[in-house]
């Protein structure tokens, strides 16, 4: 199902679907339109393409815009991204940055190293890349699978019934198209027509703190590859290395004290001379803007057929550099449930599973990236003491506090514990949950084959069900396995790939007729805390859906049964 397809007037996919059926009826000709062509909806616009849905993406533009926006890739968002074969095109033409410090008044505060804190993530760093070619990369991406952005095209009507959702469209001579899907997603950015078509609210204030931006030389002794943020008596400057050698400046300003106009080089040394590092000098300007930072949350991410994601659904301080990357999750969170829903293989709630979970993460990150602000530009006297003498003993003395910075900022510690489709079964819970992002480890796919990451070897959009066998004796296996291979012949096997992990080397077993995984050094059983084995369901953006003992087959024959719908009949 491919845009090639355009022009079908009725839906491949719809074998027994009566739903779907009913929406080829009105000449719908692709399954999903994206409005937006940002890093979020074309984040998403590959996602579909991959897993062979018709998908449309369209933009009001009229080409893809160079303004200064996001700069970094965090290390979450790049696990994604490999498993859509874009992460390596995008660190070849990034930089790759492994420490971040922060100062205050020429004293350091804390000192991140992501190769520590994110030792089995195959991307220790935050990867810098200004949007504009990240959104090129992606564009690249889309265009070698066959993708297209329409520019000029401004959605401008949307309503929705049973069977999907019409749109309407402006095109740059005034004509407009109507346009009939299945489903529709707005990654329109922060003024999203979407959102106002829908009614929703978008709750929370406005130019609670403003920002000036821009690009620079710098000359200075410290080293070019790492992040610094400065502060000083409620300034605050980030400098975030880029590729050419030059850096990202970011300077944040409480309302009341911010400059007006256009900003200028004068203004940015004058802030350096403030916060330091002392002698720092900058030159050659470039991409300056001043602008205010909102913080705000749409109400709900979905209304029937109808999905908010990135800007379009959360907006908040840059200071982080969480906003892309959240919104591209956003997507990425979606993407395969939307796959599902379309081909009519998953269950209603699954799909109504991406609000829920979603929408977590944007309240969460709201809330943090408010708090950090406050701190940041605080000039109450006392709290600068107690921030400045207390956060140096903080991060040495609890390195787990700095473990929880780097994860946070990485994006790494986002999980759905609470969300409606995390499922733990077992009797005794360790420290890695249900709905945690799976952990990577080094294993072999046969005897004395080369070590790979657990990441790279699944590659296939299905989700994964790790059969964990631990210590347990050869029958028990046996019968584990021939339990599974019977749930999944049932109709699961398009969204489900089983392999049986074994700790013992693997001679003796037919491989013939199983996906068996060599834990050579028990790695994988001691991050998935398997000293019994178990039954672990990696979905397909890489967090942990179903967690059961060793043996718990009928209950995740439950899960399965819950959200997924063999045979591709629709439950909408
Ligand atoms: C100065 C600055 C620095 C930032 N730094 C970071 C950072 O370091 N890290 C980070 O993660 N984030 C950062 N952000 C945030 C990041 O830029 C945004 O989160 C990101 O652009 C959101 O992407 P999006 O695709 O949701 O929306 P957008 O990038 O806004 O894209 C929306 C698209 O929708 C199109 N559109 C709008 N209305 C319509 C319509 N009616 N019909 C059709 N098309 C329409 C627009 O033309 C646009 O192309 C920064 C932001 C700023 C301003």
């Amino acid at each position: 199902m491919q845009e090639g397809d355009a022009g079908e007037d009725h839906c491949s996919h719809t074998k027994g679907c009566k739903k779907m059926n009913d929406l080829s009826l009105t000449a719908a000709t692709h399954d999903v339109l994206v409005v937006g062509a940002g890093p979020v909806g074309l984040t998403l616009a590959n996602d579909l393409r991959r897993r062979g849905i018709r998908c449309r993406l369209i933009d009001s533009a009229q080409e893809a815009g160079a303004a200064t926006k996001a700069v970094g890739i965090q290390a979450k968002t790049l696990e994604l991204l490999a498993k859509m074969g874009v992460a390596h095109t995008a660190i070849e033409r990034g930089l790759k940055t492994s420490l971040f410090s922060i100062y205050s008044d020429g004293k350091r505060l804390v000192r991140i190293d992501f190769r520590e804190h994110l030792q089995e993530s195959p991307y220790p760093y935050a990867l810098m890349l200004p949007q504009h070619e990240t959104e090129q990369v992606l564009t690249e991406h889309l265009q070698s699978q066959g993708g297209a952005i329409e520019w000029q095209r401004e959605l401008i009507s949307v309503t929705q019934d049973e069977q999907g959702v019409e749109a309407g469209l402006r095109h740059p001579d005034g004509k407009e198209e109507r346009v009939r899907v299945g489903w529709l997603v707005g990654c329109d950015g922060a003024h999203s027509t979407v959102r106002h078509l829908l009614g929703l609210n978008f709750a929370g204030t406005t130019s609670e703190l403003s920002l000036a931006v821009g690009n620079v030389r710098l000359t200075w002794d410290l080293p070019s590859d790492e992040l610094f943020a400065f502060l000083h008596q409620g300034n605050f400057i980030g400098y975030f290395p880029l590729a050419d050698g030059r850096h990202r400046v970011v300077i944040a300003y409480e309302p009341d004290k911010a400059p007006t106009g256009e900003v200028t080089l004068q203004e940015i040394q004058q802030v350096i001379d403030a916060c330091g590092p002392a002698g720092a000098r900058a030159s050659e300007p470039a991409e300056l803007t001043r602008f205010h930072v909102n913080q705000r949350r749409a109400e709900h991410y979905a209304r029937g057929r109808i999905f908010l994601a990135g800007d379009a659904a959360h907006i908040h301080s840059p200071i982080g550099a969480q906003g892309m990357n959240t919104g591209m999750q956003d997507a990425l969170n979606l993407g395969w449930k939307l796959a599902l829903m379309v081909r009519g293989q998953a269950s209603a709630r699954l799909l109504e599973s991406y609000e829920a979970e979603r929408e977590q993460v944007g309240e969460d990150l709201l809330r943090g990236t408010e708090l950090a602000m406050r701190v940041a530009l605080t000039r109450n006297p006392l709290l600068l003491a107690l921030r400045n003498a207390l956060a140096p003993i903080f991060f040495s003395a609890l390195p787990a506090s700095a473990h929880r910075l780097a994860e946070t900022l990485s994006e790494i510690s986002i999980a759905y514990p609470h969300s409606p489709i995390t499922v733990d079964q077992r009797d005794k819970k360790g420290t890695l949950h249900a709905g945690d992002r799976a952990p990577n480890a080094l294993v072999r796919t046969r005897e004395g084959a080369e070590p790979q990451p657990l990441f790279e070897i699944f590659t296939s959009e299905r989700s994964i069900l790790l059969v964990l066998t631990a210590q347990q004796e050869a029958a028990a296996v046996e019968r584990q396995w021939g339990e599974i291979v019977a749930l999944l012949s049932g109709g699961y096997q398009e969204m489900i790939e089983a392999y049986l992990v074994t700790e013992k080397a693997t001679s003796g077993l037919d491989q013939e007729t199983r996906q068996v995984l060599h834990d050579f050094t028990g790695e994988l059983h001691q991050r998935y805390e398997a000293e019994q084995g178990g039954l672990v369901l990696i979905r397909p953006d890489g967090y942990i859906g179903f967690w059961g003992q060793f043996g718990a087959t009928e209950t995740l024959h439950g899960y399965v049964k819950a959200l997924f719908v063999p045979g591709g009949e629709a439950q909408l």
